[in-house]
């Protein structure tokens, strides 16, 4: 293996922010991280644990309680304990409780985001904002939740019907690990805001913001079983959650594989599903884009987040006449990338998030040369930072859609590049994958920005733009990534049931029968 040459050195920095995270991690080498059920800290008696490794050295940061389908259980029986009182709690309680909720998260993110970076591996760069987006999120639903209920009026001549909702019940919510703490306030804010009580299961990779985010649901005066957290694998905890017949819906966001198995384990109880899933996400460059934004949205949309983001633009599709030109300033860009210790504040790219996936990344450099595929920069693994899961940021060229490099979803600091002739040759190519999550295209051509938000096949495009988030707009994909949508009322409609209330205006004549 080679040595990485990309290191960052802010160092001053770095120590500051160094220090500031060890005191704030201290406290999970010292204690057991457990479950908060039903307004308590706990960890059981007698329960398996596994260490919790920091991808930046690969020691441990403390011990994690493997929740069992017991503590699922429980953690269910307290949800459903507390539904009704949370549901008839009226939206305007429910609306300054969750306001409160998001100022307590937002008077942490500092410790969020330090604990974050170590415990996942992403730039403190990023996941300072990340901390604060999970406010934002708690704030924007609860601002919805006095409306939630609302519906539409249906007048006719001789009946009126009106729909209003309400919530489904307890709900299960299952989060991956590669923005722990955003995603799951994405997830649990609406769930809250629509009255549902909630089980959270994070990730077994990054446990450690989800114990932050119930402790500050206990600052904030949240009632005791509206929110409980299990930790544990994905397997055990997750699966008894999934098939629990006190949880009404779930909602996942993971891999695409887990969705299938998360869809066959909730079938015995006829589950509402929401999957958001993996993705394979095509940046389709024209020859008329404006070359210098495109460029940035191709480096930052893979690169940021060490690649680890469903929606990162892993696959580029660059149009053959500026392809010599942008595949030349790409390659400069991408061999530019600091790579070094999340916490140091010039960090672009960190560690991936642990030893398993470190090598299920570096695995697929062998895979490449196997296709076919020429590594035009990186592809090795950097040793000199230490013995953390540090990955050269890499770019594949000379590809074809055949390749797996192509297909699979590697979620890593890895871009697949290959070229196109004509849109018709775009459209094909982005649209051959399995997956259907994101897309963007570069082009000033309006005209073909309206066939192909038509023609490709994903859940969201962004045109002329990086992932650039609207909290009201839909968020979810098709194909094998996802199903449902969230975002302001889509969210609500998940999370609760639509009904239909139909009203005789007394001027009907009512069939007659038996008289
Ligand atoms: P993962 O599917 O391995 O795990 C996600 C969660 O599911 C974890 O909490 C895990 O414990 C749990 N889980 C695993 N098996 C389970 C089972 N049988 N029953 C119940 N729960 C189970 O995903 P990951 O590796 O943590 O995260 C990376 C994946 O998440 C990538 O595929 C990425 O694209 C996807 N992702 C998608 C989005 C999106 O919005 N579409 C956002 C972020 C990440």
């Amino acid at each position: 293996m080679r040595q990485g040459k990309n290191m960052s050195g802010n160092k001053e920095s770095n120590e500051e922010n160094l220090g500031k995270a060890k005191s704030y991690l201290q406290r999970f080498s010292d204690n057991i991280t457990g479950h908060f059920i039903n307004g308590q800290f706990e960890v059981p008696t007698n329960a398996e644990t596994f260490e919790n490794f920091t991808p930046v050295d690969n020691t441990t940061l403390g011990k994690i309680v493997a929740g069992s389908a017991q503590d699922i259980d429980r953690a269910c029986d307290a949800a459903q304990a507390a539904f009704a009182d949370w549901r008839d709690m009226s939206g305007a309680a429910r609306k300054k409780l969750l306001n409160h909720f998001a100022d307590k998260i937002a008077a942490r993110a500092e410790e969020i985001a330090l604990i974050e970076s170590m415990d996942c591996g992403q730039p403190i760069r990023f996941m300072k904002q990340a901390a604060l987006r999970g406010a934002d999120n708690f704030r924007f639903f609860a601002d919805k939740a006095p409306e939630a209920v609302n519906g539409q009026a249906l007048y006719q001549d001789v009946h009126t019907n009106y729909t209003m909702r309400t919530p489904v019940g307890p709900v299960g919510i299952v989060t991956p690990w590669n923005t722990p703490f955003m995603l799951s306030t994405w997830k649990i804010a609406p769930a809250l805001a629509a009255g549902c009580t909630v089980v959270h299961k994070p990730a077994e990779m990054s446990p450690l913001s989800a114990l932050l985010l119930a402790e500050v649901a206990k600052e904030a005066g949240i009632p005791d079983g509206v929110l409980n957290t299990v930790n544990g694998f994905g397997e055990t905890a997750g699966k008894r959650l999934t098939e629990h017949p006190a949880i009404k819906a779930v909602a996942l966001v993971g891999e695409s594989a887990t969705g299938t198995h998360i869809m066959r384990q909730a079938a015995g109880t006829l589950k509402r599903l929401h999957f958001e899933l993996g993705g394979k996400n095509p940046v389709i460059v024209f020859d008329d884009a404006d070359f210098d934004r495109a460029l940035d949205a191709v480096v930052f949309m893979l690169y940021s987040l060490n690649g680890q983001r469903c929606t990162s633009s892993s696959r580029l599709l660059v149009q053959q006449g500026i392809q010599a030109e942008f595949m030349a300033a790409l390659k400069e860009r991408v061999g530019n990338l600091k790579v070094g210790h999340p916490l140091d504040p010039e960090t672009e790219v960190g560690p991936v998030v642990s030893r398993a996936h470190f090598q299920k990344v570096m695995s697929y450099m062998d895979i490449a040369k196997s296709d076919g595929a020429t590594t035009a920069v990186g592809g090795y693994a950097i040793e000199t930072l230490g013995d953390g899961n540090y990955i050269s940021p890499t770019l594949f060229t000379e590809t074809d859609n055949s390749m797996r490099v192509a297909r699979e979803e590697i979620f890593g600091p890895v871009l697949t590049a290959m070229t196109f002739d004509s849109e018709e040759d775009a459209v094909r190519m982005a649209n051959d994958t399995p997956y259907g999550l994101a897309g963007y295209v570069w082009t000033k051509d309006v005209g073909r920005t309206m066939r192909l938000a038509k023609n490709l096949e994903a859940g969201m495009l962004w045109f002329n733009s990086e992932n650039n988030r609207n909290l009201p707009s839909p968020f979810g994909g098709m194909k094998a990534s996802g199903i449902g949508r969230d975002g302001g009322d889509f969210s609500f409609d998940f999370y609760m049931e639509t009904k239909n209330v139909c009203i005789a205006h007394d001027l009907h004549n009512v069939p007659v029968l038996g008289r």
